[in-house]
């Protein structure tokens, strides 16, 4: 049930959507910057605030199934099969597109991808803006996601408007599918497994160097803290002066000694662990430590998803580090 209070705001927020301007909301992801998915001049200013380069296309919104006709084409039933299970949900499908949305949005693709998002005040964003929103992160390009608004204001401060829905429910991006004759193919891990995805349509997974063509944003660094952000392991344990560092836990066996630390879930359950990763590295970011370590999760699951985040955010960091130019 959406408040009286905040259905006034939402509507002020689609009305800004339909005069061409940039609303950050929440979904059950992360938050998005939105703008409407028809209007090349809106969906421009997205990748302004952001710096995003306009290679890396965004995905489009929609408040119910009945929309999908006015974002693409040639939808077949394997979708409306995903979509019966998945929708409203953190599932991204990547479908040909309709010529009614403009290049800029699919960076020049002749695909789109979509998604309902589990999140009322998305839905009736949406709905009330009576168009496709289309919208990443509502981060500067490469940072890390915001999970709730206040991380949304620590980057943007010349949005039009931010509705404030609390702490997102998931967490952590969608997974993002592609549909070949034999089955789906993932673009990118998120928060609906493989395995989930696979009760449905069976997994075929086609030659890895088309991947980039498929999905060209896709880059190896993203989610990135401003501080030294590492993956745990024994060499890193070694050299970083643990009272200056932050550490994100999993299994407690190393806190002793860190300045901070952030436990993901007391009894390691994975999908708690995705709710909470980003906040946690938005706080030690905020704090007073030097370096972020992070515990790996078990690549199972949801786990696959949460490594990928790590990964992408250690990037820089883990061959700095692999070069001995550390500074501890
Ligand atoms: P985000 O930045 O989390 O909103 O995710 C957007 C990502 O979705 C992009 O970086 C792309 O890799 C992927 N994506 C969006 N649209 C498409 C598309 N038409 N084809 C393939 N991948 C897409
Ligand atoms: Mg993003």
């Amino acid at each position: 049930m959406i408040s009286i209070e905040k259905k006034n705001q939402i509507k002020i927020a689609a009305d800004i959507i339909k005069k061409g301007g940039v609303v950050a909301f929440p979904t059950e992801t992360v938050y998005g910057l939105g703008a409407d998915a028809f209007n090349p001049n809106a969906v421009e200013k997205i990748f302004e605030l952001k710096k995003r380069p306009i290679f890396d296309p965004l995905i489009v919104h929609l408040y119910s199934i009945d929309q999908l006709e006015i974002v693409c084409t040639e939808v077949d039933n394997r979708v409306y099969d995903l979509a019966e299970k998945f929708w409203p949900g953190p599932l991204t499908i990547v479908l040909k597109k309709n010529n009614k949305i403009p290049d800029i949005v699919t960076s020049g693709l002749n695909t789109v991808g979509v998604r309902i998002p589990d999140n009322d005040i998305a839905r009736e964003l949406i709905k009330l803006s009576e168009t496709a929103i289309a919208a990443p992160s509502a981060n500067k390009f490469g940072r890390i996601s915001p999970t709730k608004a206040e991380h949304v204001q620590k980057y943007f401060s010349e949005v039009d408007f931010i509705l404030n829905g609390g702490n997102t429910k998931v967490g952590i991006e969608s997974t993002i599918i592609f549909l070949n004759e034999k089955g789906f193919e993932i673009l990118r891990y998120g928060a609906i497994t493989k395995e989930e995805l696979e009760k449905v349509i069976p997994y075929c997974e086609i030659k890895i160097d088309q991947k980039k063509l498929l999905s060209p944003g896709m880059l190896k660094s993203h989610y990135s803290p401003r501080k030294p952000f590492y993956i745990l392991n024994d060499s890193i344990l070694n050299k970083i002066d643990k009272s200056k560092s932050g550490l994100i836990s999993f299994t407690g066996k190393y806190d002793d000694g860190f300045k901070r630390v952030i436990t993901l879930s007391k009894n390691q359950d994975l999908r708690e662990c995705a709710i909470n990763l980003f906040s946690a590295m938005h706080s030690l970011e905020d704090s007073d430590v030097e370096n972020i370590i992070a515990e790996p999760v078990p690549e199972k699951g949801i786990g696959i998803a949460i490594m990928d985040r790590l990964k992408k955010a250690a990037f820089y960091y883990m061959n700095d580090f692999a070069d001995n130019k550390l500074n501890t």
